[in-house]
């Protein structure tokens, strides 16, 4: 069951990875591979295995400057980038897209390397990546304001115009995805991009960078400097020189990122962060397939994602069905390798994310849910954990409250639809929601009550690049994707003519 050689031939050179993709692993300003300043290095996990799979050049302060400078020189108006055709934009967009197709067996290797989750769903995040690129391509020549009939005269129009140079900040759980998610809509703007990669996974975006030079960007329109939160990321939500930070990750850290922004430039600020998301089934629904949606929407990605359906809600008639058939599709479950393509789950994907996930499972046994299948680690090597089921979970558990990410489903019973509706809206997140349910007005009515940024019928993780994706309350702040994430990226400049002239 294992992957054609042409992987293997890969990663057998992943044993020397050091050496042989070196230049990628370090910092990327102004198109060229470079040390960082202090010339210090940060080891990168194989969350499979724990061991070591290089040593990455560490960006901090210094080194932010460097790629904030860069980005800078490039935005300058008479920039090449600045005075090229938007059609011209697109197509380097497009460019990229290519490159990432052609390359995709090997950036998912370094994917699946380097975060763990199965060599399937890297290529599957690189496929969705390239189709958010090229839908924001396509944006790049229409992107335009309006004309206004002012009072008094006037002959008023607005110009979009980018913010100009943006920090983005994103987290290990799609490395690859949520950088196209952040440089789709930039580069459509027009602007230039100083993007941080999350610690735990700085391999495959280095391995975009050299795509990035490859397709024809001019240099300073894309810089990525890898390092830690505290340093490299506070650098660039402080920097004086950076228009707009986009960030994805934590909600706790939303709020440095916020504080940031307000203490230095009043840098525009978006912002996507956890959840607590809830997928309701009635008892009207197809049990068995309700379920597989609600298995996909919890354990897809290892439970490893912001809009994981991490509270499963189902109505009591059904309740003791579905978690008979929730069971079933656990059980089958494979967890190990994740280039072995019968793997379903890979390991988490890191000591800290597993300790966090195993001390959640230990709360849910201690509070009274009942533990239904899993509950421990998975072998005694790597960050595994077995996919894990509680039912009889209550709403004030803390499996019930807290975002878990990782592979722990809580099922949980409800009985009519006000209740379901007041219980779904009780938590401070609210990123998406799911309901599958024959009702057409029940699902509407759901959808028109339930306080989330996406809300999903008879389906979950409906997500594409051309509909917008973010958070309600301390979710985040503005939206990814579609044309609303393209907004984010940019201002609006009222340009008014009195006439007839002076
Ligand atoms: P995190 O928020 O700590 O890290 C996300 C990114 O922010 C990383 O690039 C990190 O280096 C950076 N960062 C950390 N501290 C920073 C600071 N002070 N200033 C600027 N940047 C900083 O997330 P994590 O540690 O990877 O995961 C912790 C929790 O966050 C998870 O348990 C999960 O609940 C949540 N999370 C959410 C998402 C999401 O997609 N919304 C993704 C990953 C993690």
């Amino acid at each position: 069951g294992k992957f054609s050689p042409a992987i293997y031939r890969f990663l057998a050179s992943a044993a020397d990875y050091q050496s042989k993709v070196n230049p990628s692993q370090k910092l990327f300003i102004d198109n060229e591979f470079v040390d960082s300043v202090s010339g210090n290095k940060f080891p990168t996990i194989n969350p499979a295995t724990g061991g070591v799979i290089a040593e990455v050049s560490e960006g901090d302060k210094a080194d932010v400057d460097k790629a904030v400078a860069a980005a800078k020189r490039a935005f300058h108006r008479d920039s090449p980038w600045r005075t090229m055709n938007p059609s011209a934009r697109g197509r380097l967009m497009n460019k990229l897209a290519d490159l990432m197709e052609r390359e995709i067996d090997q950036l998912a290797s370094i994917e699946t390397l380097d975060n763990g989750k199965t060599f399937e769903s890297s290529k599957g995040d690189i496929g969705a990546s390239c189709s958010v690129l090229r839908y924001y391509a396509g944006w790049c020549d229409k992107i335009h304001g309006q004309t206004i009939p002012a009072d008094n005269g006037f002959f008023s129009m607005t110009r979009k115009e980018p913010v100009g140079v943006v920090g983005q900040i994103i987290p290990w759980n799609y490395p690859i995805m949520m950088t196209a998610w952040k440089w789709g809509p930039a580069l459509a703007a027009g602007c230039t991009i100083v993007l941080k990669p999350a610690e735990q996974t700085p391999l495959s975006v280095l391995a975009l960078a050299a795509l990035v030079k490859e397709a024809g960007f001019p240099p300073g329109v894309i810089n990525i400097v890898p390092g830690y939160g505290p340093t490299a990321g506070a650098a660039i939500a402080e920097h004086m020189d950076v228009n707009k930070v986009a960030f994805t990750g934590s909600t706790e850290i939303g709020h440095l990122i916020m504080q940031a922004a307000g203490k230095s430039n009043l840098k525009r600020v978006s912002l996507e962060l956890g959840g607590k998301s809830p997928i309701v089934v009635y008892d009207d629904a197809n049990i068995k397939k309700a379920a597989d949606i609600a298995y996909h929407a919890l354990f897809d990605n290892h439970g490893q994602s912001c809009c994981a359906g991490s509270r499963t809600f189902v109505h009591a008639k059904v309740y003791d069905k579905f978690v008979q058939e929730a069971k079933l599709l656990v059980a089958n479950r494979k967890v190990g390798d994740p280039f072995d393509k019968n793997t379903d789950q890979g390991p988490q994907i890191d000591q800290d994310m597993f300790d966090k996930v195993m001390g959640l499972i230990d709360s849910g046994k201690n509070d009274g849910a009942k533990l239904v299948i899993g509950g421990s680690r998975a072998g005694n090597v790597g960050f595994f954990i077995q996919p894990t089921i509680f039912a009889n979970v209550e709403d004030n558990m803390r499996i019930a409250k807290e975002e878990i990410f990782g592979p722990v489903q809580s099922i949980i019973k409800f009985n009519n639809e006000e209740e379901l509706i007041e219980r779904a809206n009780k938590t401070s997140y609210g990123l998406a929601a799911a309901i599958i349910t024959q009702d057409i007005d029940r699902a509407l009515n759901f959808a028109k009550s339930v306080e989330a940024g996406s809300v999903w019928i008879n389906g979950y993780d409906l997500i594409t690049a051309h509909t917008p994706f973010g958070g309600y309350k301390m979710s985040g702040i503005g939206r990814e994707l579609g044309e609303e994430g393209l907004h984010e990226y940019l201002e609006t400049k009222t340009i008014s003519i009195r006439t007839p002239s002076v």
